[in-house]
């Protein structure tokens, strides 16, 4: 086990969809083990394998909510069903969201308040959570990353023009950029 180099946004692997996971075997195995370490070292709520340069339909979780109730797995060709998002401007305080990929910032984006997780885990057992709050939030941020999507590309104005602005300004945004947990000083 180990934790890896998080990738950038500008990496070409964050911005392509990534490949379904056709069979669970060791290198899966190792794969996530390092993606829980790399998580924990950031620190993260969740961490997606491209963010790590792997092209791969996986994610893995851990947050723990406002009742004490821990939420820590893997999610395999993960499904999400997702309801609309609602129709307001996103609140600063409430929905400000970070990306390992993006280290460091923090910008407001709207999302649904439910999302209904499906995926098969590393036994190879499908399951299902129906998810509210934050932690349906971490799961439409992470299942984004396996379609090639950044929070940044969802942000609205002028939340977006900020992140462009910041992205710019770290002279990320090309590919080949990417840091270490533990090493390099950077939080998202
Ligand atoms: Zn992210």
């Amino acid at each position: 086990m180990a934790v890896r180099p998080i990738c950038i946004t500008g990496e070409p692997v964050l911005h392509s969809p990534a490949a379904e996971v056709e069979v669970i075997d060791d290198d899966v195995r190792a794969l996530v083990a390092d993606m829980f370490d790399t998580m924990e070292a950031a620190p993260g709520v969740g961490l997606a394998a491209p963010q790590i340069g792997v092209d791969a339909r996986i994610f893995v979780y851990d947050w723990t909510d406002d009742d004490a109730v821990r939420w820590r797995g893997v999610a395999i060709n993960p499904e999400l069903l997702v309801s609309p998002p609602p129709v307001e401007e996103a609140d600063e305080e409430l929905d400000s969201e970070g990306c390992l990929s993006v280290p460091g910032e923090r910008f407001p984006l709207v999302r649904s308040a439910r999302s209904v997780l499906r995926a098969i885990d590393l036994e190879g057992e499908p399951y299902e959570i129906d998810a509210v709050g934050w932690l349906a939030r971490i799961f439409q941020h992470e299942n984004d990353h396996l379609d090639g999507v950044l929070y940044v590309d969802r942000l609205e104005h002028p939340h977006r023009k900020a992140a462009q602005k910041a992205i710019r300004k770290q002279s990320w945004g090309s590919p080949g950029r990417s840091w270490m947990p533990g090493v390099d000083n950077l939080e998202g």
